[in-house]
């Protein structure tokens, strides 16, 4: 099964509600579909969102990497030589790891058919059922309130409440969905870097000493500030989670290294696809960090990888955020991975047992 051609389309999916974030607001999925193309006949699918300001990654970068740098490296490779395309995938240039990520995705749906197997089972196996937490976006308090209970009768128990945009307004949300939950639905915090580590350190001592319980805190500072994590790890007792300030295997070293943050959120536009994140989850696994696994707003193909990565390596990433599917208004996809709202299942087809996309636009060659 040797790889022939690579062409790309795009996916775009309106969301139930706009989602918001202390960065961004967005109000529709708008992704670009990659497929690698064999001279068997199979065909790979990746994804890959826009997210600049958090990966750089935008549609014509991604494109363009992919088209210039990335396929002419891989056009005549061998699928069964997996582990040799995924250096020449992450070789080929520095970071656009969103574009890597594509790729590698599709690569690996391929090696799963070519040995006629779902994709978790080539990674090593698992119970081929998760549990994901729903994001709540950052809103007026009420309606929090509201979309919190919400998400709850729809049966999810764990919640994932963004927060950064006004610190004395963010501990009074938390407050409010805490009294609201309580006792139905875990939360998880994340600040997309919009406080300070000062900031953070008052909100969450606050939050604590209220008596509100979280299970981890996501981001509280800015990417780049790697001391101002430790700041806040080492000065509180709810766990912390790094998510920005950690892309690949080397910055996971690092952090670990400072002991910046408790927990490290894996996400496959950050790695730049599954070879990294399984790279993250064995090193977190060797220190005895847990990782969540996450992904930006992403339909059920790319995100379907994420959730074989999520079973297969189910000893170290104990907690899910793969909620894109449930944010989008349809599921454009008809694949091996069953997303229903908070339980997400793993069929027995070949690698991601991708078989139809429905309202793909393709873009010429
Ligand atoms: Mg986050």
């Amino acid at each position: 099964m040797k790889i022939t051609k690579i062409t790309f389309g795009m996916l775009r999916v309106p969301l139930k509600t706009p989602f918001k974030t202390a960065l961004r607001t967005v109000e529709r999925v708008d992704d670009v579909v990659v497929m690698v193309h064999t001279d068997t006949g199979h065909v790979g699918y990746g994804e890959a969102p826009a997210t600049a300001v958090i990966t750089g990654d935008t549609h014509g970068s991604i494109v363009e990497a992919i088209r210039h740098y990335i396929a002419p490296r891989l056009i005549g490779q061998d699928i069964a030589d997996l582990n040799r395309i995924t250096r020449l995938i992450q070789g080929a240039m520095e970071k656009n790891t969103s574009a890597k990520a594509a790729v590698e995705i599709a690569v690996y749906d391929l090696f799963g058919q070519l040995y006629g197997a779902p994709l978790y089972k080539m990674l090593g196996g698992g119970d081929p059922v998760i549990t994901t937490d729903i994001t709540i976006s950052v809103d007026y308090i009420d309606k929090m309130v509201a979309d919190s209970i919400a998400a709850v009768d729809r049966g999810f128990e764990s919640l994932k409440i963004k927060v950064g945009k006004d610190i004395g307004l963010d501990v009074e949300r938390t407050k409010a969905i805490y009294a609201a939950v309580q006792n139905r639905a875990l939360l998880r915090l994340d600040a997309n870097q919009g406080w300070t580590a000062k900031q953070a350190v008052y909100a969450i001592q606050t939050l604590e000493d209220a008596g509100v319980r979280l299970e981890l805190v996501e981001q509280p500072v800015k990417a780049q500030d790697l001391e101002g994590m430790r700041y806040v790890t080492e000065r509180v007792h709810t766990p912390i989670m790094a998510d920005e300030s950690v892309f690949g295997p080397m910055e996971v070293i690092e952090l670990i290294r400072m002991r910046a943050a408790d927990i490290i959120n894996i996400k496959l536009m950050k790695t730049g696809g599954i070879s990294n994140a399984i790279r993250i989850a064995d090193i977190a696994a060797m220190h005895g960090i847990d990782c969540m696994i996450g992904c930006m707003l992403e339909t059920s193909i790319s995100v379907a990888a994420a959730v074989h990565v999520a079973v297969a390596k189910a000893d170290v990433i104990t907690k899910v955020d793969l909620d894109g599917p449930s944010l989008c208004a349809f599921n454009p996809v008809d694949g091996g991975v069953i997303f229903n709202e908070s339980e997400i299942s793993i069929t027995d087809a070949p690698g991601l047992g991708i078989r139809e996309i429905r309202g793909l636009e393709l873009l010429a060659d």
